[in-house]
């Protein structure tokens, strides 16, 4: 996948997943089919290119001097890609951005499905009151994995990473969404008892949307684990887990949440 190089007048964006959010690359590496940001940011590249916004440190800064932006806001890192994707290794543009939230005293809540987080380590145990961790994790099948979110690590180096976090005192959350059937509905109570068992605080689950365009491509890889039509199985299945997930939380004390349930 190429990338480019690109700058940004601004960088903090109003969020309904926070406060804010901050998106420090145009574009996602990991390829999630069921990913719906090309749809909705009608990217013609976003499949094949990620923009890197190299003056993001400069940008943020400066946004960051504005008195509406007041000390103690939530950011979300990040609500259009992945903050941990590969190429964060080489620009370091979300362990820039979480630095300087964290030295402004912003809460920050991660969303990734990426190990490489745990770059971060240091930063995230000493600011543990205003930083949540989180890692989408739709099911334990790798088939289903590689077929659907073919660049991404594996699911089982996720639940590693949030064990680690755990450990370490940091808030942990699974997001299980989108639910796909036929993975997320399939060995959801092994799941959950390993997302119990390492300490996750809280466990959020979504439903597929479907785009459009998205059909007929989840279908098509789909049609390798399922037959029937992909809507109303997802329907079946996003109740099914809303269910087990709702109960299981009560039972463990682990909240559960349902952000998007609209
Ligand atoms: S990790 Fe998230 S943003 Fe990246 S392709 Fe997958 S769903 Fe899209």
């Amino acid at each position: 996948m190429l990338y480019e190089e690109t700058r940004c007048d601004r960088c903090i964006s109003r969020s309904a997943l926070g406060d804010y959010s901050i998106n420090p690359y145009i574009g996602c590496q990991h390829q999630c089919a069921y990913c719906y940001v090309p749809k909705i940011t009608k990217n013609p590249e976003w499949k094949s290119k990620v923009k890197v916004k190299v003056n993001l440190h400069v940008t943020l800064a400066k946004e960051l001097t504005n008195p509406r932006i007041k000390k103690g806001s939530s950011f979300f890192l990040s609500s259009l890609t992945d903050p941990y994707q590969p190429i964060e290794s080489k620009y370091g543009l979300t362990s820039d951005a979480l630095q300087q939230l964290l030295a402004n005293g912003m809460k920050v809540v991660i969303q990734t499905k990426s190990p490489l987080v745990l770059k971060d380590l240091n930063l995230l145990k000493y600011n543990a009151k205003n930083v949540q961790v989180g890692f989408t994790v739709l099911g334990l099948d790798g088939n289903v994995k590689d077929a659907l979110e073919p660049n991404a690590p594996s699911v089982n180096s996720r639940i590693k990473a949030m064990a680690y976090l755990a450990d370490r005192g940091i808030y942990v959350f699974a997001f299980l969404g989108p639910v796909i059937p036929a993975w997320t509905d399939i060995d959801l109570e092994y799941l959950l008892a390993e997302l119990r068992d390492i300490g996750v605080k809280e466990l959020s689950v979504d439903k597929l949307r479907f785009r459009p365009g998205l059909r007929k491509e989840l279908t098509e890889i789909m049609g390798n684990f399922f037959h029937g039509d992909l809507e109303y199985e997802s329907q079946l299945a996003y109740a099914k887990v809303v269910k087990k997930v709702r109960e299981f939380s009560g039972e463990h004390g682990i909240l559960f949440t349902n952000p998007f349930s609209y």
